[in-house]
C-alpha cells in the first residue's frame, strides 16, 4: 500500500485511519496474528511453547512480559552476526540505538522493514491531519536535523539511531515525496560531521530561504530552543556571511563548505533586513515569525520531558502555533497526533492499531500497593486511567515493557487517545518515597513561578538523590537566566521541598528519614556542557533528552553538575 503514495492523497490516508480506528479491537487481533505467523519459526517464540498458535489468549498464556535486559542475550547474538531465526522469522538487518539519556545507558533494539513501514504510516497519518488544518503549498521547511553515522556491529550489522535508520532507508525519499516540504539545508549539512557546524549552516540556509520557509521543525523542542538560543549569539556572524557571500571559519568540514558555497552569494539587502528585524525585537519575542514571515507553525515533540522547554519556545514562536509531533520510541511507534490544533499541554496521541499489538498495565492498582495487575487490551482501557504500555511489534519484541506511563484522555472511534505522562522507571526514591519525572516537573514548575517577579527564566533542571550521608536527601540543580535575590532562592528551595507531596516523602521528611531538600544553582551553560558530553558519547542532538535524574552511576554528568555549582540552599520547609 505504502509504495503507491507518489502524490500524497490526504483524504485516502485519513479515511484509512478512520477505518482502522473504528475496528481497533479486530485490527489488533489481526495484527497479532500476522506478527505471530510471520515469526512462528523464531527461536524465542518456539521456546515459550506457542507452537504456532496466533490467538491472543495463547499468546498471553505462553509469552512472558519482559524488559530490555531479558532480551539482551538474544540481541547480542544478532549483533554478533547470528542470522538464524532468533527473535524474528527473517534475519534482523539493522539495529537501532536508543538515546538512553533517561536511563544513562543506551540500548540496542532490532530495526527492520516493517518498522520502517510503520514509521511511514505514522508520518503520513499525522501529516494528513496536520495539513488539513495548516495547508502548506510549495513551501520549504527549516528542519534542524542532525543525522548520526551508522556504524557496523562486530557481526557486520549496520546500527544507528532509529531516526538515522529511517532516514537512510532506500525507500525513505520516495515515500516522503509530496508530504515533506523541501528542507532548506542540503544533505551535506544534515550529515555534517559536527553539530555546531551543521547548526550554523541550518540557520544560514533558513535565512537564505526566509520567504519560502513555512515550517520550522526538529525532533524535539529542546533542539529548537537550542537552535534559536544559538541564533541569539551568532546572528551577526550569519548576517556577515549573507552580506559578503562568505562562510564563517567555524565551518571546517570541506564537504559542508563545498555544499554551502554553492548557496552563498553576496546579498547586502537581506543582511540589512535581518539586522532590522532583530533590532526591533524585545528579548527575542516572536523571533521565528519575524525571520520567517510565511511560517505556518513550529513542529516537534513538546510533550513529556520536553514540556519544560515550551515556555522558551513560545517566546521565539510568538503567535505561531506550536504543533506536537507523534509518540514513539526506538522500539517502535505507538500513536499519531491527529489533533494538531491542540496546544502542547493538551496534546494527545491516537494509537494506530495495526502497527503493533498493545497491552496496558493499569497503574493506579500498582500504585495502591496491590499485586501486579493483569494488563488489558487496547480497546479495554478506561477513560481517565493511567497505564504502562506493553509493546509487541513486527521486529521481534514480544510483550515488551516500554517503561512509559500514559493516560487515556478519550477515544478516536474505538482506539484510545493517550496523553504521555512520564517514564515509569525514573524515580526519586530514598526509602518509601516515590517521585516520578512528572512529580519532579510539577514541583519545579511550582517553585519556578517565584522567579517570574524577578523576570528570570529557568533554563534547565535536573535532580539527584544524595545518599552519601547517613540521611539521604534530594538535590535539585537549576540553571537560571539571571541572578535572583537570595531570599527568593531560599523560598524556591522550600517550595520545591513542599511540592513533593507523595505521602512517603512527606512522612519521611517529617520524621527526619529524608534530609532537607537542597537546591543547587549552576553556572550558565552547564546544561550545554552536559549536552556536549552526551554528544561526545555518540548521541545525536535529535535524540538528546536532558537526564532529569542523574544517578551516582552517571559520574561524568554528575561531575559536570557538581563542578559548576555557584550557590546552594537547604530547605527549611519541615
Ligand atoms: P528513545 O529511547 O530515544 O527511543 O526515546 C523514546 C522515548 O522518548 C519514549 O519511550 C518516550 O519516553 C519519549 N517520547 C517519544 N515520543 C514522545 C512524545 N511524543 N512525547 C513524550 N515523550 C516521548
Amino acid at each position: 500500500m505504502l509504495e503507491k503514495i507518489e502524490e500524497f492523497e490526504f483524504e485516502k490516508v485519513i479515511n484509512e485511519f478512520e477505518e482502522l480506528s473504528k475496528n481497533a479491537g479486530k485490527v489488533q487481533e489481526e495484527t497479532l496474528r500476522k506478527i505471530l505467523e510471520e515469526n512462528a519459526a523464531a527461536e524465542y517464540l518456539q521456546q515459550v511453547g506457542l507452537d504456532g498458535r496466533t490467538d491472543s489468549e495463547s499468546f498471553k498464556q505462553c509469552v512472558p512480559i519482559v524488559i530490555h535486559k531479558d532480551l539482551e542475550p538474544y540481541i547480542q547474538r544478532i549483533m554478533d552476526g547470528d542470522s538464524s531465526p532468533i527473535l524474528t522469522g527473517k534475519p534482523i538487518p539493522t539495529l537501532s540505538l536508543s538515546s538512553g539519556t533517561t536511563q544513562g545507558k543506551r540500548k540496542f533494539v532490532p530495526f527492520n522493514d516493517q518498522l520502517f513501514d510503520n514509521t511511514m504510516q505514522i508520518y503520513h497519518t499525522s501529516f494528513a491531519f496536520r495539513n488539513r488544518e495548516f495547508p502548506i503549498k510549495n513551501g520549504k521547511a527549516l528542519v534542524f536535523l542532525y543525522s548520526s553515522r551508522q556504524f557496523i556491529t562486530e557481526g557486520g550489522l549496520p546500527a544507528g539511531t532509529a531516526t538515522t535508520n529511517v532516514f537512510r532507508h532506500p525507500k525513505y525519499r520516495k515515500l516522503m515525496k509530496g508530504i515533506q516540504s523541501q528542507s532548506c539545508s542540503p544533505d551535506e549539512v544534515i550529515f555534517g560531521s559536527d553539530f555546531h557546524e551543521s547548526l550554523y549552516c541550518h540557520l544560514l540556509c533558513g535565512l537564505l530561504n526566509y520567504n519560502d520557509v513555512q515550517i520550522i521543525s526538529s525532533t524535539f523542542a529542546h533542539s529548537l530552543v537550542q537552535a534559536f538560543q544559538t541564533f541569539e549569539q551568532i546572528w551577526e556572524n550569519l548576517c556577515f556571511d549573507i552580506r559578503f557571500g562568505s562562510l564563517d571559519d567555524r565551518v571546517t568540514d570541506p564537504i559542508t563548505r563545498a555544499a554551502m558555497s554553492k548557496l552563498l552569494k553576496p546579498n547586502p539587502e537581506l543582511a540589512d533586513l535581518i539586522i532590522e528585524k532583530c533590532s526591533g525585537l524585545s528579548k527575542w519575542y516572536g523571533l521565528i515569525p519575524e525571520l520567517f514571515p510565511n511560517a505556518k507553525y513550529v513542529y516537534g515533540i513538546m510533550t513529556g520531558s520536553m514540556e519544560p522547554y515550551i515556555k522558551q519556545l513560545r517566546r521565539y514562536a510568538g503567535w505561531l502555533p506550536l504543533v506536537c509531533a507523534d509518540y514513539g520510541a526506538s522500539e517502535g511507534w505507538i500513536a499519531a497526533n491527529v489533533n494538531p490544533r491542540s496546544p502542547p499541554e493538551e496534546a494527545t496521541f491516537t494509537v494506530l492499531p495495526n502497527i503493533g499489538y498493545f497491552e496496558f498495565i493499569p497503574l493506579n492498582e500498582t500504585r495502591n500497593g496491590g499485586a501486579e495487575p493483569k494488563p488489558v487490551g487496547l480497546t479495554e482501557v478506561k477513560l481517565g486511567e493511567e497505564y504502562e504500555i506493553i509493546l509487541t511489534n513486527f521486529a521481534g519484541l514480544y510483550r515488551y515493557r516500554l517503561g512509559d506511563a500514559v493516560k487515556v484522555m478519550g477515544f478516536h472511534n474505538s482506539t484510545p487517545e493517550l496523553k504521555f505522562v512520564c517514564r515509569q522507571n525514573l524515580m526519586l526514591s530514598i526509602n518509601i518515597d516515590k517521585n516520578t519525572e512528572k512529580d519532579l516537573q510539577l514541583a519545579v514548575e511550582e517553585a519556578s513561578k517565584l522567579l517570574i517577579a524577578e523576570k528570570i527564566d529557568l533554563i534547565d533542571f535536573t535532580s539527584h538523590v544524595d545518599v552519601t550521608k547517613e540521611v539521604g536527601h534530594y538535590v535539585i540543580f537549576w540553571e537560571l537566566s539571571g541572578e535572583p535575590d537570595e531570599n527568593v532562592l531560599k523560598e524556591c528551595c522550600n517550595c520545591l521541598d513542599r511540592s513533593f507531596a507523595d505521602a512517603g516523602y512527606v512522612s519521611s521528611r517529617k520524621v527526619g528519614m529524608i534530609g532537607p531538600l537542597e537546591l543547587r544553582i549552576v553556572k550558565k551553560e552547564t546544561f550545554y556542557k552536559i549536552l556536549l558530553h552526551c554528544l561526545s558519547m555518540g548521541n545525536t542532538l535529535n535524540q538528546f533528552k536532558t537526564p532529569r535524574c542523574v544517578g551516582s552511576n552517571n559520574k561524568p554528568v554528575l561531575q559536570i553538575l557538581c563542578n559548576n555549582v555557584v550557590e546552594s540552599y537547604f530547605s527549611t520547609a519541615y
